[in-house]
């Protein structure tokens, strides 16, 4: 026999038991982006690699060591994207999306960091992203962060995360902060580990990220850089707040939220959650206003956020272990002549009522058995044909999940008696 071929390190396969949770966070997202008036981008998997080097940064996590590079056949450096905003960015300029217009964009998709694999931390990864150009905020900022947290309560998880948001300021005034930190952690040296000693001069401003906790007391008492903010980015930030407060949402300000890569200024944001362990934010984002300019566009207004859906999904299991239904009713039949009228009730139903999820039983079976099938898909309703049944042209229907006496309906009632049912669900 010959040996078996694994899947690379870090990189998963969805089985079928997870794809309906996955699916539920992916149909939500859609249909919110929808509601809100956003529009679907479609980004290559590969790009130059220095369109990453240009954007994220040559000193940060990413650019350092995280990403996916190689030659291909004519030796153009291609990387495989560690995340969305710098092709999005790209296609915009290239494909002239930028003039004089507001862009309200979407996109989703697998991502590709070479980094050590652990819980919530993976090679390949899965991230629904949100880009807007055109708009300086902060009313933009809010729509991205209510539109968000809309999307936590509609799956349930409005108790499970919370919102922090940070200011970084003009680049200018980053500029002198990084001094005055420069300054500060000089005077620390000795407490910096080797990867905050590397990045004192690089990039300082990292260090204020470190999770090393021998480092904590000392990150704690460094200058803020909110006591550092240009006036305009001050006053941004301020109404930032306003609005969020106005709207009730709750937020904590975390002087310490900085983001891993260099691009951001002004409002920076990340949804947290304590369930997940050392990989707790759920989604990150923030203005980049510079970096349209930077990529070679005319300056344009950005802000932006993606969301780890491998730690949304990971979030789901841990509130609803049972599986997520992927069916509504389940059609039992029994014998040769039920299997035929149900072949054909079924399609009718389904040219009815498009959204119900029905299942016909295959394969025939006892009615216990195609009970038990019932059961497993998670349907809610047996709808059971027996040889009574079909010489009535009536149906049972036995309700799986209420204690509810089970009844029985003529098949011509039956698409209203359904439609009734499932009001609420299939609106
Ligand atoms: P972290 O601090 O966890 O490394 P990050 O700042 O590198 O995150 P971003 O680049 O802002 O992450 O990506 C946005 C979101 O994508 C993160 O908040 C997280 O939910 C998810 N994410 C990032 N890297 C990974 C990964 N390697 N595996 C799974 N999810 C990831
Ligand atoms: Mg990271």
């Amino acid at each position: 026999m010959s040996k078996t071929i694994q899947a690379i390190r870090g990189m998963n396969d969805i089985l079928p038991a997870q794809a309906p949770t996955w699916r539920l966070l992916e149909d939500q997202f859609r249909g919110l982006m929808s509601q809100y008036g956003y529009n679907e981008i479609r980004l290559p998997l590969l790009e130059m690699t220095e369109l990453f080097k240009r954007s994220i940064g040559e000193v940060t996590d990413i650019v350092e060591k995280e990403m996916y590079t190689f030659d291909d056949r004519n030796g153009d450096s291609l990387t495989l994207r560690p995340e969305g905003t710098a092709g999005c960015v790209r296609a915009a300029i290239e494909n002239g999306l930028l003039y004089n217009q507001i862009q309200k964009l979407w996109y989703g998709g697998a991502m590709f960091r070479h980094e050590r694999p652990q819980k919530g931390r993976y090679r390949q990864f899965h991230q629904l992203g949100v880009e807007v150009f055109g708009l300086t905020g902060p009313d933009v900022d809010v729509e991205l962060i209510i539109l968000t947290a809309r999307l936590w309560r509609n799956l349930g998880l409005q108790h499970e995360v919370e919102l922090q948001i940070n200011s970084l300021g003009s680049s200018e005034a980053r500029q002198n902060y990084r001094q005055v930190l420069v300054e500060y952690f000089n005077a620390h040296t000795s407490q910096l580990d080797e990867d905050s000693q590397r990045r004192l001069h690089s990039n300082p401003l990292r260090i204020l990220d470190s999770k090393n906790p021998a480092m904590q007391s000392m990150i704690e008492a460094a200058p803020k850089l909110m006591a550092h903010l240009d006036e305009e980015s001050k006053l941004h930030f301020e109404q930032l707040c306003a609005l969020l407060q106005h709207l009730g949402i709750s937020f904590k300000v975390n002087p310490r939220l900085v983001r891993g890569l260099d691009y951001y200024n002004r409002t920076v944001f990340e949804w947290v959650t304590t369930r997940l362990g050392a990989q707790g934010t759920v989604c990150a984002g923030g203005r980049y206003d510079g970096l349209v300019a930077q990529l070679g566009g005319s300056a344009t207004h950005a802000v932006g956020f993606a969301i780890g859906i491998e730690r949304i999904v990971a979030l789901l299991e841990t509130l609803s272990p049972a599986e997520i239904s992927h069916c509504d009713v389940y059609a039992i039949m029994v014998g040769p002549q039920a299997e035929q009228q149900g072949l054909l009730l079924a399609e009718r139903l389904r040219d009815a009522l498009p959204t119900l999820r029905l299942q016909g039983n295959l394969g025939g079976g006892s009615i216990k058995s195609q009970m038990k099938r019932a059961d497993k898909t998670g349907a809610i309703l047996a709808l059971i044909l027996g040889e009574d049944e079909c010489s009535q042209q009536q149906i049972s229907i036995k309700f799986l999940r209420e204690e509810r006496q089970q009844e029985k309906i003529n098949q011509s009632e039956l698409t209203d008696w359904l439609q009734n049912y499932f009001i609420n669900q299939l609106s």
